[in-house]
């Protein structure tokens, strides 16, 4: 067991994989690298786990199942605390790693490490109230742990997304393995780390890094129960149909392509001032963002105004200085991809407002400037696509029900956010958008509150109660009556 006073050493050259509670050789011989975006320096290696690795991580997992589902709730919640407290005082730590490996500015790694330990605490609290068993009539419904869950990570928020489903898989009962996004696998050693100053159980939580073919080993195998994936909608897809053919659970967070409707009564700076958090946070590759910026069109060129002195000024750089808004994009396939969605813009006939190409004070690393279209319709390929990067498109609509129309007029349906001065008006435009989560005024993922997308956004919902559901199954026993 480590010392929680003194930092974790990190084992950057590693060829471990953690399962059955402890660092052991992966049976795969390659390795993946990890590179700072920020510098494109190499930061470590990890091994690129086979379909032998999962094999022995999903052993470990089922064996561990039996005493693990056995414990109570109230008892499996002390173990979320424990390793919630562990997290804490790892955090300055923690957010600095993730920082190293994913690019985002240090105060929101640090945000993303603070609300790990908070959905850990939270579900903590679920345990004296959530019915896992109760009496209908005369049948008792039972909440029953579905068994192994297989838990599939993106690169984007590793500590915080891996918790959202760590936290309500464990409460449940079930038992994990843990397939992270090959840019960042190092910072799971702070979930190895939690897990052992909590004293779990060996088996309940096994890390196999690795790429997609680990990724398809887990979704595959047997003995994996249910697999809760985020990441990409193709993915998804692929991911959701190999469940479907092994008639195996699965919770899908997938892409989002939101829409900010701002009414021709909104307050201006109350938009203003959470642009970055709503829209473009992590240099925009977060799936529940409002990237399209429906305007009221009398208020179009205000708006447009507003947005270019708000965000011309904000810094674009090193993310580890506290003075920067914007740093690199994760991942350099990631910024070419941006790159051509920005030229596609252009092809079809958008604007820029500002921003569209690579700051030239930054000769290293993989950085945007933040970018703005104007002239933007509804059907060109930066409005419908995806593009997680600090790429947004302005709109302009005529009437409530031309917003709610342009909204609802995407694949997707993940966040959103309505801007009026009348409460009312924005709650009954949030009503009829196509979308699991929306704010007014303002947005928020809630951990007290399901998350997740219609359409394809995805399936099922992380969080709140609905997310420990996803890893539980009714059972219903029926009493005879004499
Ligand atoms: P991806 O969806 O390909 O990868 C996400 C995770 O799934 C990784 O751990 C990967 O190894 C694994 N994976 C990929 N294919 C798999 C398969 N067939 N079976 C099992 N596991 C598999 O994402 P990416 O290629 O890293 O990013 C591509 C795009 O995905 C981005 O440009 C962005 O649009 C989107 N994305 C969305 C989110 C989100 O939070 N919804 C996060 C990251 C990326």
């Amino acid at each position: 067991m480590t010392d929680s006073t003194t930092p974790l050493k990190i084992d950057t050259d590693r060829t471990t994989m953690y399962v059955n509670g402890a660092w052991r050789p992966s049976h795969g011989q390659d390795r993946m690298h990890e590179i700072n975006p920020a510098t494109e320096e190499v930061i470590g290696f990890t091994p690129d786990g086979d379909a032998e690795d999962i094999d022995a991580a999903v052993q470990a997992a089922r064996a561990a199942l039996r005493e693990w589902a056995g414990l109570t709730p109230v008892q499996r919640s002390a173990f979320l605390v424990a390793m919630a407290d562990r997290l804490d005082q790892r955090a300055d730590q923690a957010a600095r790693l993730v920082t190293s490996e994913n690019g985002v500015p240090l105060a929101t790694s640090a945000a993303m490490v603070e609300s790990a330990s908070g959905v850990l605490r939270y579900y903590a609290s679920l345990a004296e109230t959530f019915p896992f068993e109760e009496a209908r009539g005369t049948t008792v419904v039972r909440q029953e742990p579905i068994g192994v869950a297989g838990l599939i990570l993106p690169w984007n928020g590793p500590l915080n997304l891996a918790y959202m489903k760590i936290a309500p898989a464990l409460l449940a009962g079930c038992t994990t393995v843990l397939k992270p996004a090959p840019e960042t696998s190092l910072s799971t050693a702070f979930i190895a780390d939690a897990a052992e100053a909590a004293a779990l159980p060996a088996g309940v939580i096994n890390i196999v890094t690795g790429g997609r073919e680990a990724g398809a080993a887990l979704v595959t195998h047997a003995g994996v129960d249910k697999i809760a994936f985020t990441g990409s909608t193709a993915a998804g897809r692929a991911i959701a149909a190999q469940c479907g053919q092994a008639m195996k659970p699965g919770t899908f967070e997938l892409g989002g392509k939101s829409a900010s409707i701002l009414l021709d009564d909104a307050d201006l700076d109350v938009f203003l001032a959470q642009i970055i958090d709503v829209s473009l946070a992590g240099s925009g590759q977060s799936c529940k963002l409002s990237t399209r910026i429906l305007v009221a069109s009398d208020r179009y060129d205000e708006v447009c105004d507003a947005l270019r002195n708000t965000l011309s000024p904000l810094v674009v750089g090193d993310p580890f200085d506290p003075a920067t808004d914007f740093g690199p994009l994760a991942i350099e396939r990631q910024r070419d991809r941006v790159e051509q969605y920005i030229r596609s813009g252009l092809e079809q006939g958008a604007k820029l407002l500002m921003g569209g190409g690579r700051p030239t004070h930054l000769p290293k690393g993989y950085y945007v400037e933040p970018t703005v279209f104007v002239g933007v319709e509804n059907w060109m390929r930066i409005a419908q696509e995806e593009i997680f990067g600090p790429v947004l498109a302005v709109i302009p609509f005529d009437s409530d029900d031309d917003a709610v129309t342009l909204a609802n007029d995407s694949a997707y349906g993940l966040g959103g956010a309505v801007y009026t001065t009348d409460t009312e008006r924005g709650t009954n435009i949030a009503r009829r958008v196509q979308t699991g989560t929306i704010g007014i005024n303002g947005y928020r993922i809630d951990p007290l509150a399901p998350f997740g997308g219609y359409k394809q956004s995805g399936l099922g919902r992380e969080l709140g109660p609905e997310g420990l559901a996803a890893y539980l199954q009714n059972k219903s026993i029926y009493h005879a009556v004499p």
